[in-house]
């Protein structure tokens, strides 16, 4: 049987009443393969997972992942709304009860269901937008019988922050209300909704809890949809695949974050799309969680830069290890994926460090901005320094490197470079290997040798690596 997709997701509505809704689509993957899903209530109440394969098609067959939904009167996929990582669902029973599903991660279920509200029965649309109001955690958008619209600020650990806010009013009249995820691109999540002539308006959600004026229209005619919903990139053309054996491409990288010019930072990269990896210390993501996830919901890569921060080559084996796991460990509590990449603090590294599981990310181009903190010298360095494979290293941490980013990114950009993240510019790392740029990589198990009087490192054949000890002092925010 073909399961139909009854009605929307993020939220549909009929202007009377969301009786009808019945699809679900989390903005993430909900089967943690990366690439985003469609969940489907068949009319006997079975859920459908729908599995996208990235690319605009699916995975087969469709998977079923819940019974006994048919009585449910919304339906809707928030994201992560308990803070483990995975997306989740939140359905309405006839009751008016708004019960939280937890999902694993793998396409499955944490049980039980967990009540999170009650009397939302009269709601006309009930839709997740994402982080509606930028406190790192995900809301939901719900419209009541007076037409207006009603922030619930999710408290990022499957509650709510209250009261919830009036963030609209005169919805009444839209025939369906949809949370697409940042729909122009600006960073912020937005909301589409449908009026009675079949115009689409985008509501473009401010990053904190209101909105851009005014609604833009941004589509016609489609006032005979029966559904509307909005998926997140199904057919993967956001952000295009780069292949960095054709294209020059340059990966810039952030150390000793989260810090409190981050957040500020990451708006620079949304607004451009452009990629980046952060080499985060453990210590400040446990201070400042919601900032990291900001980083990955926003495509950035979060990587490792140890906890604390030490020389490793001046710890044991195990305290190096502990470093490192300290750091995953930090990235679990914030609700984000483990890291899969290491950059030693100062590049400092030895035999054991290489030991550790990961590849050793270090970089082959180093404006020492922590040092001049002039953004104008930053700039200049950088541009004039990246080649077509180039590492650079940057620091988050101060204010004067975010300054220099927008002019590093169009300097970069108008010489024709591609920027990525470390991963795209280098899909092959094994644990162990020593990654300076794209095209410098010295494999695990290789010989190295250390110049003391150069305080450089050379490969067997003499060619200079990089830099043994360099990099920023950390200082750790008050
Ligand atoms: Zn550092």
């Amino acid at each position: 049987m073909v399961p139909a997709i009854v009605g929307p997701t993020t939220g549909v509505a009929s202007p009377s009443q969301t009786s009808s809704i019945g699809a679900v689509v989390p903005q993430a993957s909900t089967a943690s393969d990366g690439y985003v899903d469609v969940l489907a209530r068949d009319p006997a109440g079975l859920l459908w997972l729908y599995r996208g394969n990235g690319a605009g098609g699916w995975i087969s067959p469709p998977l079923q992942v819940g019974k006994g939904w048919q009585n449910m009167t919304a339906v809707l996929g928030p994201g992560d709304f308990d803070g483990d990582g995975h997306v989740d669902v939140l359905a309405r029973d006839p009751a008016g009860l708004l019960w939280l599903y937890r999902g694993n991660g793998a396409g499955g279920w944490i049980s039980p269901p967990l009540q999170v509200g009650k009397g939302w029965q009269n709601m006309t649309a009930v839709l997740g937008p994402g982080d509606f109001d930028g406190d790192g955690h995900v809301d939901v958008l719900a419209r009541d019988p007076a037409g207006l619209l009603w922030l619930y600020r999710g408290n990022g650990a499957g509650g709510w922050i209250s009261p919830p806010l009036q963030v609209g009013k005169g919805w009444q009249d839209m025939t369906a209300v949809l949370g697409p995820g940042d729909f122009d691109g600006d960073g912020h999540v937005d909301v589409l909704a449908r009026d009675p002539a079949g115009l689409l308006w985008l509501y473009r959600g401010n990053g904190a809890g209101g909105w851009i004026s005014p609604p833009l229209q941004v589509g016609k005619g489609w006032q005979n949809m029966t559904a509307v919903l909005g998926p997140g990139d199904f057919n993967g053309d956001a952000p295009a695949p780069v292949n960095c054996a054709v294209v020059a491409c340059v990966a810039l990288t952030f150390d000793d974050g989260p810090s409190a010019y981050t957040d500020r930072l990451i708006d620079i990269l949304v607004q451009t799309r452009t990629p980046a990896t952060f080499f985060v210390v453990g210590s400040q993501v446990a201070a400042r969680p919601a900032t990291v996830r900001r980083q990955v919901a926003a495509g950035l890569a979060v990587e490792n830069h140890t906890h604390s921060h030490p020389d490793l080559t001046t710890l044991s084996y195990s305290g190096q290890l502990t470093e490192v796991t300290r750091a995953d460990d930090a990235l679990s509590a914030a609700g984000v994926t483990r890291s899969t990449l290491l950059r030693p603090p100062y590049g400092s590294w030895n035999t054991t460090t290489r030991t550790l599981g990961k590849p050793l990310i270090l970089w082959s181009v180093d404006p020492r901005d922590w040092e001049v903190r002039d953004a104008a010298v930053v700039r200049s360095r950088v541009v004039a320094n990246a080649t077509s494979g180039s590492i650079v290293l940057m620091h988050d941490s101060h204010s004067t490197t975010v300054d220099a980013v927008p002019g590093i990114i169009s300097d970069l950009r108008a010489r024709g470079f591609t920027l990525v993240t470390v991963r795209t510019l280098v899909p092959t790392m094994a644990p162990g290997d020593l990654v300076y740029s794209r095209t410098n990589i010295l494999p695990a198990g290789a010989v190295t040798t250390v110049t003391d009087e150069t305080d450089v490192l050379r490969a067997p054949d003499g060619s200079v690596l990089g830099p043994v000890l360099d990099e920023a002092p950390f200082v750790p925010e008050r």
